[in-house]
């Protein structure tokens, strides 16, 4: 039993075992468990910083297993009809509800996030499976119109075979089943690499596909980024890599994948812009913008990083953000009472207090937060409120991933539209604001994936969702989602053999 509390208080007894004393973390290879074989690695805690747990990484020779259970499971998966492969993917949404409070459990223990939030995301991941297990029974092709009478051009959508997925650690369920549902659906089969820092939440994943899908058609690994996830991303045997993390790590992966004209769809970082226009209720906008910015710990790439506020409205709005903010109850994620848990990793948190220190030293000044609360073990970090900001500085301009908010006045709105785009990202923007002309600009102007209006950061499973620019290449979610997992091929069908004029000699 693994006890988790912050300040060394008893919060929750965890049902699942955790710990140095359960080394059964197996892989899913080709439908069975098996240890890895590599080095075993260290899964702290982020409310505590001591170890949770170790798992062994995938050897080399297990990564290729994986990956050749891939290709030899991806014909029959694909030739079984729909109606077959959907009920299977209708399976893995009822099997992940029986495991709905060991895996929130668990998610809870690998990402500090509030509990009752993983929850949410347990039925979020049946949603998906249930939503691709459903739109695959009508997703096909189209005939194209012929060069002749008697042609048939059918264009036929196929799967590209053997999807590597890389998931990142700040959403190990749902992220993890945008790429894996609408991939199984279109008749893919997946060697799944999980960050290392959720390997566990991903191995009891492992037992919900291996209760519910034939052998080979989803494999689990883990492992290292650099050994384990490259190993899959340069294997000839993997038709197409789906990545989800950092822009370095993607455009690294996008470099490699080029050279072997391999496609790599990637959903990358954001530096995401709120724009509080004045005829917005400052109070209001103010409550949206503190849950935008520090919904788990913002560590959401679609976090609310920045946000610009007309300058009529500016006091007030900021008054009742630093108001806001300083109630916000940051604690142990099993505490039904916390708002906010720790940030991920030590790396996280020296990265966003160097981006606030710089500012500071360049005249930004804190009006809450800032520190790390006293007396806390793990990687806590109090939510923070920036002002006097200047768009030189690196904390407007390369993504923070944490808990900080740094807030803008503008005068007129093409100096926020300015300021909004003003970053190498591209993954979504949110307005605050009633005038249609104003959302009409945001849509237009802005080049990025989403564009929210007075309701930041929610998920619509049915709409795409994905970046441009720096955030990356690909939609995931919606229609778009499970075409992104095909690709198409053109049938040119001459009903009868019959000469052709422009063919070389006389027919005998
Ligand atoms: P990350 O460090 O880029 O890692 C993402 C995944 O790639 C992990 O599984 C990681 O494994 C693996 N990896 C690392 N280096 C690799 C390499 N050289 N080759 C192959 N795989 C490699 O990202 P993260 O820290 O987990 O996640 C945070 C980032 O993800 C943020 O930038 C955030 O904005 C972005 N994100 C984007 C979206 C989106 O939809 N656009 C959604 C969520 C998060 P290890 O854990 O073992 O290193
Ligand atoms: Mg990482």
């Amino acid at each position: 039993m693994g006890i988790v509390g912050l300040h060394g208080a008893v919060a929750k007894v965890i049902r699942i075992p955790v710990g140095e004393n359960v080394p059964e973390r197996p892989l899913l290879i080709d439908g069975a468990f098996e240890l890895g074989s590599a080095e075993r690695f260290a899964i702290l805690n982020p409310a505590t910083g001591a170890p949770l747990d170790s798992v062994a990484s995938a050897s080399p020779d297990q990564i290729d297993a994986a990956v050749a259970a891939a290709v030899r499971a991806q014909r029959s998966w694909w030739a079984s009809p729909q109606p077959a492969r959907s009920a299977v993917l209708h399976a893995v949404a009822a099997e992940v509800l029986q495991r709905k409070e060991d895996l929130a459990d668990v998610v809870t223990l690998e990402t500090g996030r509030p509990y009752a939030r993983n929850l949410l995301y347990v039925d979020m991941f049946a949603d998906l499976f249930r939503q691709y297990a459903e739109l695959a029974r009508v997703h096909g092709g189209r005939i194209a119109p012929s060069n002749e009478a008697g042609q048939l051009s059918l264009v036929v959508r196929v799967p590209y075979g053997v999807v590597a997925s890389l998931i990142p650690w700040n959403y190990p369920l749902l992220l993890l089943a945008f790429k894996v549902a609408p991939a199984l659906a279109t008749g893919n089969t997946v060697v799944i690499k999980p960050a290392s820092e959720t390997t566990l939440t991903t191995l009891i994943l492992a037992k919900v596909f291996a209760a519910t899908t034939p052998p080979g058609v989803v494999n689990v690994v883990a492992g290292s980024g650099r050994t384990v996830g490259e190993q899959l991303v340069r294997h000839p045997a993997t038709d197409m890599v789906a990545f989800t993390g950092s822009t370095e790590v993607g455009a690294g992966i996008g470099a490699i994948c080029g050279q072997m004209a391999k496609p790599a769809h990637l959903e990358l970082g954001g530096k995401d812009p709120a724009i509080v226009f004045d005829d917005a209720d400052p109070n209001l906008a103010a409550k949206a913008v503190v849950w935008a910015a520090f919904l788990n710990a913002g560590q959401v790439c679609t976090s609310t990083e920045r946000v610009y506020v007309h300058h009529s409205v500016y006091d007030r709005f900021v008054d009742r953000v630093v108001e806001l903010t300083t109630q916000l109850q940051v604690g142990d994620p099993f505490d039904p009472g916390t708002q906010i848990g720790p940030m991920r990793n030590e790396r996280g948190r020296a990265k966003v207090l160097e981006q606030l220190a710089a500012a500071q030293a360049s005249g930004a000044k804190v009006l809450a937060g800032g520190v790390i609360p006293e007396g806390s073990a793990g990687f806590y970090l109090q939510p923070t409120v920036v002002v006097d900001v200047d768009h030189d500085m690196e904390l407007m301009q390369e993504e923070t991933f944490g808990p900080v908010l740094p807030i803008m006045a503008f005068g007129g709105d093409d100096e926020a539209f300015a300021l909004a785009a003003d970053t190498p990202y591209g993954l979504g923007a949110s307005c605050y604001t009633d005038t249609p002309d104003r959302v009409r600009r945001a849509y237009e102007e802005l080049t990025v994936g989403t564009v929210w209006v007075n309701d930041p950061v929610v998920d619509n499973l049915a709409a795409p969702f994905g970046g441009m620019r720096a955030s990356g290449n690909v939609r995931e979610l919606g229609l778009e989602g499970m075409d992104a997992f095909t690709s198409t091929r053109h049938v040119h069908w001459n009903m009868r053999l019959e000469d052709k004029p422009w063919w070389y000699g006389d027919v005998e």
